[in-house]
């Protein structure tokens, strides 16, 4: 099947009016992503800075350009003036500097904080108990140029839908008891970005209002490193 072909599929499976499809494109060519877009896909993620950045300058400009991947403290000056959302925010430290550079660049800069949920050792991301701490801080209320809209999280990668059905479960009980007692006022605190193509059915299910999509709509990745094709624009 094409990207198009593809795009279709998820689009008729998906309520798109409470799920946003985001495709994720690292690794794929600006071709392919022209292909997406041409299909009527502007809704793009990837995962380094480099990359986003390139194809940012490279591709067409209404596309809406999230991060999905981890970030470091001092890449983020290079996406502040453009990036639609930050998916992967996992330290004070990190929304303290996403502040300034949304300040430099005179933006509010929407972000989602990683919660860690899969049993897995290296997964990126904050403890339940880390994310009410970062909230309750004095530091977190002095930022006025980030805005939170919910949570992010990656479940183990297992075939074991059990677990997880479980883990994408206790982000959002966990999320509607954050909603409950730090944004009860803030109505754009209602994201949850969870799922990608193997188990995204679980996490619609689940409760998710993003779905990270790449292989499942571009095919399988070929791992090489990243190579700006400055073809298109
Ligand atoms: C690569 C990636 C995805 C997409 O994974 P697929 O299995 O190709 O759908 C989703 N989320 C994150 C954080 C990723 O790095």
């Amino acid at each position: 099947m094409s990207i198009a072909d593809n795009l279709k599929q998820y689009k008729s499976e998906i309520e798109t009016d409470k799920v946003k499809l985001i495709a994720v494109s690292k690794t794929q060519t600006n071709e392919a992503i022209l292909e997406a877009y041409n299909a009527g896909q502007r809704v793009f993620g990837e995962n380094h800075v480099q990359e986003i950045v390139d194809k940012q300058l490279q591709l067409p400009k209404d596309i809406e350009w999230h991060l999905i991947g981890h970030l470091q403290t001092n890449k983020v000056k290079y996406i502040a003036p453009f990036v639609k959302l930050i998916h992967g925010v996992d330290s004070l430290k990190l929304l303290q500097e996403i502040n300034k550079q949304a300040f430099k660049n005179k933006r509010i800069i929407d972000c989602l904080l990683q919660v860690y949920i899969a049993d897995e050792e290296t997964k990126f991301g904050l403890a339940f108990d880390e994310i009410i701490e970062i909230l309750r801080s004095e530091a977190y209320t002095e930022l006025k140029n980030v805005r939170i809209l919910g949570l992010m999280g990656i479940a183990t990668n297992t075939k074991n839908e059990k677990q997880i059905t479980v883990e994408f479960n206790e982000l959002k009980v966990f999320f509607e008891g954050l909603k409950l007692s730090f944004f009860t006022k803030e109505d754009y605190f209602k994201e949850i970005s969870t799922g990608m193509s193997a188990d995204y059915k679980i996490a619609i299910d689940e409760g998710s209002t993003m779905v990270r999509i790449g292989s499942g709509i571009f095919g399988k990745r070929i791992i090489k490193h990243f190579k700006a094709d400055v073809s298109a624009n």
